[in-house]
């Protein structure tokens, strides 16, 4: 456990899946020597197999004894799907436009398809995934190296890459598969919650370039914040798979805003959720109905009077009705610690004795 815990919470009510958070932190920080795969931000449809492929059946966490279970590695190639170009160039000579390989995956390969009949009762809806930065990280006690650190300022999880060797335990340790394994360096790499941003008092870039406004970033324990009322005084904010036993610290607002369901003439069923309670129950735990119950009765109470501040908390007017970040914290912190900043990783491995060329990322078909 950290002194103290930045935590995240993304109402679903709003995501359009628009993916502009997946590109803010991709050209951050993925774009690039042997992160070419890996999204540390995705953004998923719900029913649907995620990213990488099945990531909900690949294991890791732990059991209710509290013992590690180690998972799965996902396959790059097959799990996660290799990134692939196109032959702009070719154009020119009028070739026809085509990927440089034969794609067989990749994320939000299942992108919109949900689950039902339209229009009677089909639905999905959008889950962007960062690293959850637990206070009881998988990723972190699977790590033989002792890689892994999670800081207590904030509660940030990330990897000492001097220590890391590769080993890849962390992928199999963490249920949500948010930490990759990158083959040019050979070393485990992750979301790092923006921490240079945050340290200047900025929000993570998923959360500033967030169009549809889901994102609020705070300490859990700053009362006067967003996130605390969000997840401690209204309970509407809910973390994902809480079976896994990590203690997650990214917690979502449920999907519940969905038109109802239609009958098999076309008229409305009254009363019916379109996304199934079980399917959310199973996501968020029990305790999604009494999230769902309070959303719906502070809707209406704003509804009836004009008044209800979790309402305005959600509508999020502004940025600052979003973030609670403070660069003075952390300054002050890391005086009183003699912290030096911590590397940026970028560059460091790159020319190292380990890193090698992408064929990793050659196709075994050949190019298309
Ligand atoms: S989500 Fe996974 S990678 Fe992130 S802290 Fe938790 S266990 Fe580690
Ligand atoms: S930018 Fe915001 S609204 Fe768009 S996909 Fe990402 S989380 Fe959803």
């Amino acid at each position: 456990m950290s002194q103290r815990q930045l935590a995240m919470v993304m109402d679903l009510n709003k995501c359009i899946g628009c993916q502009t958070c997946t590109v803010a932190c991709k050209t951050q920080w993925t774009n690039r020597n042997g992160r070419e795969y890996m999204y540390w931000n995705n953004v998923e449809t719900y029913p649907g197999s995620g990213y990488p492929k099945k990531w909900m059946e690949l294991g890791g966490g732990f059991d209710t004894a509290g013992d590690l279970q180690l998972g799965v590695v996902p396959n790059i190639a097959s799990d996660y799907g290799v990134p692939w170009d196109y032959n702009f160039e070719g154009l020119a000579k009028g070739e026809q436009l085509k990927p440089d390989v034969t794609p067989t995956w990749g994320p939000n390969w299942d992108e919109d398809e949900g689950a039902g009949n339209f229009p009677n009762d089909n639905y999905f809806f959008y889950i962007p995934r960062i690293c959850n930065h637990c206070s009881n990280p998988g990723c972190l006690s699977a790590c033989p190296r002792d890689a892994i650190f999670k800081r207590d300022q904030d509660g940030v999880v990330l990897v000492d890459l001097d220590r890391c060797q590769g080993y890849r335990y962390c992928i199999a340790g963490c249920p949500y598969k948010k930490i990759y394994f990158n083959p040019k360096i050979s070393k485990s790499e992750k979301c790092i919650l923006c921490f240079p941003r945050i340290e200047k008092g900025l929000p993570p870039a998923c959360a500033q370039q967030c169009v549809g406004r889901i994102r609020f970033v705070g300490f859990l324990d700053d009362e006067d914040g967003q996130v605390y009322k969000l997840v401690t005084k209204y309970k509407v904010a809910l973390p994902l798979r809480s079976d896994y036993g990590t203690v997650p610290n990214v917690y979502y607002v449920p999907p519940t805003e969905a038109p109802p369901k239609f009958d098999a003439h076309g008229k409305i069923i009254e009363g019916s959720t379109r996304v199934p309670m079980e399917e959310l129950e199973k996501l968020f735990g029990k305790e999604v109905h009494a999230a769902a119950k309070t959303l719906k009765d502070e809707m209406k109470k704003r509804k009836e009077t004009g008044e209800s501040e979790l309402m305005d908390l959600l509508i999020a007017y502004k940025h600052d009705d979003m973030f609670r970040l403070d660069s003075g914290y952390y300054a002050d912190y890391a005086k009183s610690h003699s912290l030096e900043p911590i590397k940026i990783v970028d560059e460091r491995y790159i020319n190292g004795k380990f890193t090698k060329e992408m064929k990793f990322f050659a196709p075994k078909g050949g190019h298309a």
